[in-house]
């Protein structure tokens, strides 16, 4: 079983992957060159002009199915993101406010002293 940690990692690698993939289809979409191919003897030539509205047009109907990432994250925490004075590593503001300043570790530590 998963921990809640891995779940959300997966989670991050899926959407950073359809960024990407988004990313590039915006690109074929919003470019306005002639796409190329490579004939059997390796030589790089134009796709007929006739043929390039119909390949943007396939890739736009891709794009709009999978532009919209099924999940609904939220920055708010990355945002306020702010370092603990104690380890100088990235917390969200909520954990610095919830252990008195510093991250839950730092504040264990000096619980524990
Ligand atoms: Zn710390």
């Amino acid at each position: 079983m998963a921990t809640e940690n891995e779940l959300i990692q997966g989670l991050l690698l899926t959407k950073k992957w359809n960024d990407n993939i988004v990313k590039q289809l915006k690109m074929i979409t919003e470019g306005k060159q002639n796409f190329k191919v490579v004939n059997e003897r390796g030589d790089l030539i134009d796709v007929p002009q006739d043929y390039n509205k119909g390949i943007r047009f396939g890739v736009t109907i891709a794009l709009n199915m999978i532009k919209e990432f099924p999940v609904q994250m939220s920055n708010e925490s990355e945002n306020i993101e702010s370092q603990c004075p104690e380890c100088h590593l990235n917390y969200s503001q909520e954990e610095l406010d919830t252990f008195g300043g510093v991250c839950e570790d730092c504040y264990e530590d000096k619980n524990q002293d």
